[in-house]
């Protein structure tokens, strides 16, 4: 995949308090090791509310295990109950923040102007977004998966330029994540056909809109039932630079397997 380092991401969603949080983070130190680590990146999303404990956790032992959000505000400040800003999470240090999950676009009604709104928040505050494209069962059933996860790139990337995708250090300023709505939480994984057919279809679009060479360095992943079993097939696909893991990165030796399997 021409240097783009792997990267695994666990998504906990609305799941383990901040002392469970503690616990599986311990649990993934403990196992991952230091070449594993340098060899793809592990990211873990917890709730808001594990963000700090995650914190103190990793910037006290020097762990190499990154953190991030779930999602965040398209303000910054003020009034907006229930809220957290990109600025409160860059205060956290997380380097990641999830935008546009398909649970938030199906249950809380987002859409691709909210989205964008979202993207654009997180990159000013220095947060890399995981932005999430990915097509329902219907749209798949009519072969359309392909426009309609491309539409969701253009729409969420609007007005954005090539120096916003890529960090200053040559580095990765947005990761892409694919992910089929049906595959998503329902143990229905797409093949590593259906994987590499759009993450391949969503990086000549980004070289198309930003240039050959932001294409060639932003990392996009598949996301959908992945499983340590399922991943060395998903990640062969020559675009599939990841995973984005939802309930099996609540199981510490699943995910630190899944992790393995990417290094
Ligand atoms: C997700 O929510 O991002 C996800 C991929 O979930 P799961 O792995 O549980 O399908």
């Amino acid at each position: 995949r021409e240097g783009r380092r792997p990267l695994i991401a666990g998504n906990w969603k609305m799941n383990l308090t901040h002392l469970e949080a503690i616990g599986l983070v311990q649990k993934l130190a403990f196992s991952l090791k230091e070449p594993e680590l340098e060899a793809a990146e592990v990211v873990v999303l917890p709730p808001f509310t594990a963000l700090r404990s995650v914190q103190t956790l990793v910037t006290g032992d020097k762990l190499e295990i990154g953190y991030g959000a779930q999602d965040l505000s398209v303000q910054d400040s003020g009034a907006y109950t229930g809220e957290v800003s990109g600025a409160m999470l860059a205060a956290l240090a997380c380097r990641y923040v999830v935008v546009g999950h398909s649970e938030r676009r199906t249950l809380h009604g987002e859409d691709d102007a909210v989205v964008a709104g979202k993207v654009q928040a997180a990159l000013r505050h220095g947060l890399v977004p995981i932005l999430c494209v990915g097509e329902g069962l219907e749209v798949r059933r009519a072969g359309e998966h392909v426009g309609h996860c491309t539409a969701q790139l253009d729409a969420a990337l609007e007005g954005l330029t090539a120096e916003q995708l890529t960090s200053p250090g040559g580095g990765t300023g947005i990761v892409i994540a694919y992910e089929p709505v049906w595959a998503i939480g329902t143990g229905e994984v797409a093949t590593p056909e259906d994987a590499q057919e759009v993450c391949g279809a969503l990086r000549p679009r980004l070289a198309e809109r930003f240039g050959a060479e932001t294409a060639g360095i932003v990392r996009i992943l598949y996301g959908g039932s992945v499983k340590a079993a399922n991943t060395a097939g998903i990640l062969a696909g020559p675009d599939v630079d990841g995973a984005l893991v939802g309930g099996a990165s609540l199981d510490g030796d699943e995910f630190a397997q899944i992790c393995r399997t990417a290094a």
